[in-house]
């Protein structure tokens, strides 16, 4: 299994390494000071990751040559704006023909997008999104994998089935030598390049324990680990930094300060916001986003959380629907639409059309089980797949019924192979922003 195709160095200049792949140049940053120019590496998220012995990638890229060509092809048929605008409104028109020049929407204009409804108006959105997509970042569809590490939580989220409401739960908490295990499972028998390391705020999980894990993972995987065990306070960013860690994956929820404050009790917008602005000064690539159709959240603060994303720098979009949970506060409250969540993630790709990932959560597949098509052809490129032991990955319960929760690696690697491939994608991190310089 192979997530990412092999580049080759064309050239260095400081930590800046320029990567070829098939005749598309992109940049990454180089942490490993005997890579030379020539070299054949693999690169996630915009950094180099791994030099491979030149006949193992030559080997690669022969397999790969071929079908990246028809997956190509494929893509650009189904990208093609050959859309009806018969139903759609002249003044919908309007504006997706300026996104389509990549012309800056004003507010209002996204509004108007965010609350469509028609299927014919909502269609239109869609392509103009995806249509972006294949023009900014061609057919690279980049797939993470998460490994839920444990289940434990001392904060009151009031949507979230780890909070402290849920007395019922059977919390777990992986050991190291389980954690390990699952990593290496992921990275040699799977060949996941990028891992994100998710828990509850856990407090009988000390920060040290998380720094020598993740030192461990750094020094025998060649992997990009994410982290996400929620506010972990700046200094602690910056040991988990030290120690290997390349991003965080840590949602704001919501950028409305007063929802915010009524849906976690006693915490604030701005410390979760400190945090997404410190690993970001400290270098972290940042994922994050909100929940979708929260209980007294307007279509206003679904675009101001796109927006909010946006001006986080976010290398990765990552908004889900909020889907109740029985035993939380919120367990009376209905999830969104389908619609809404799509529009969304288009609205994403318009606001970010030349960077962004975006991903298509595992709360939206529970929502509706075609979301990942939907999704994919909506604006996002991105999937995360679970790679969490089946043993601890049912009592992970963020929300029930949890699409894949029963699905083994093999099972989910095959439906998502078989899926982009279908809509022409590649499951590659072409589509990496690329740093500065
Ligand atoms: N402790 C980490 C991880 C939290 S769980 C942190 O704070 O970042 C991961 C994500 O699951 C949360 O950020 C939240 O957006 C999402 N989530 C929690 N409960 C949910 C629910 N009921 N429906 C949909 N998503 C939910």
């Amino acid at each position: 299994m192979c997530y990412a195709i092999p580049g080759q160095v064309v050239a260095l200049d400081g930590r800046v390494a320029t990567i070829e792949y098939f005749g598309e140049r992109k940049k990454a940053y180089n942490e490993i000071p005997s890579l030379r120019v020539g070299d054949f590496v693999y690169a996630q998220g915009g950094f180099v990751i791994k030099v491979l012995p030149p006949q193992e990638a030559q080997d690669i890229l022969a397999v790969w040559k071929e079908t990246f060509f028809e997956l190509q092809e494929m893509d650009l048929r189904l990208s093609r704006l050959a859309v009806k605008s018969e139903g759609v409104a002249k003044k919908v028109l309007r504006i997706l023909d300026k996104a389509l020049e990549e012309r800056p929407l004003t507010k209002e204009e996204l509004l108007e997008l965010l609350r469509l409804e028609t299927p014919q108006e909502r269609e239109y959105l869609y392509k103009v999104a995806n249509f972006l997509r294949w023009k900014n970042l061609g057919n690279g569809a980049c797939v993470h994998g998460i490994l839920e590490i444990s289940s434990f939580c001392h904060r009151n989220c009031a949507y979230c089935g780890l909070s402290s409401h849920n007395r019922d739960l059977s919390r777990y908490r992986m050991t190291e030598e389980e954690i390990l295990a699952a990593v290496h499972e992921a990275v040699e028998v799977y060949g996941f390049q990028s891992l994100v390391l998710q828990s509850g705020e856990d407090p009988k999980r000390p920060l040290d324990d998380l720094v020598r894990i993740i030192r461990t993972i750094q020094k025998h995987y060649a992997v990009l680990i994410f982290v996400s065990f929620g506010e972990v306070g700046l200094e602690a960013l910056e040991k988990l930094y030290e120690a290997g860690a390349r991003g965080l994956l840590l949602r704001f929820e919501t950028s409305n300060p007063a929802l915010y404050a009524k849906l976690h009790l006693g915490y604030t917008l701005g410390t979760r916001l400190a945090h997404l602005e410190k690993a970001q000064e400290i270098g972290y690539l940042i994922a994050t986003g909100g929940l979708i159709g929260l209980p007294g959240q307007t279509l206003e603060d679904i675009l101001n959380d796109v927006l909010l994303a946006k001006s986080l720098s976010a290398e990765m979009y990552s908004f889900g629907p909020f889907i109740p949970h029985p035993a939380t506060p919120l367990s009376h409250c209905f999830p969104p639409s389908p619609s809404l969540v799509l529009n969304t993630l288009a609205i994403a790709r318009l606001v970010d059309p030349k960077n962004a990932k975006i991903l298509v959560t595992t709360a939206f597949e529970t929502l509706d089980p075609q979301a990942a098509r939907l999704g994919l052809l909506a604006g996002a490129n991105s999937l995360m797949l679970n790679v969490t032991p089946l043993s601890f990955r049912s009592r992970y319960t963020l929300y029930p019924e949890r699409a894949h929760e029963g699905e083994t690696i093999e099972e989910q690697i095959a439906a998502t192979l078989s899926l982009l491939r279908s809509l022409g994608r590649a499951p590659t991190d072409l589509g990496a922003s690329t740093p500065q310089g």
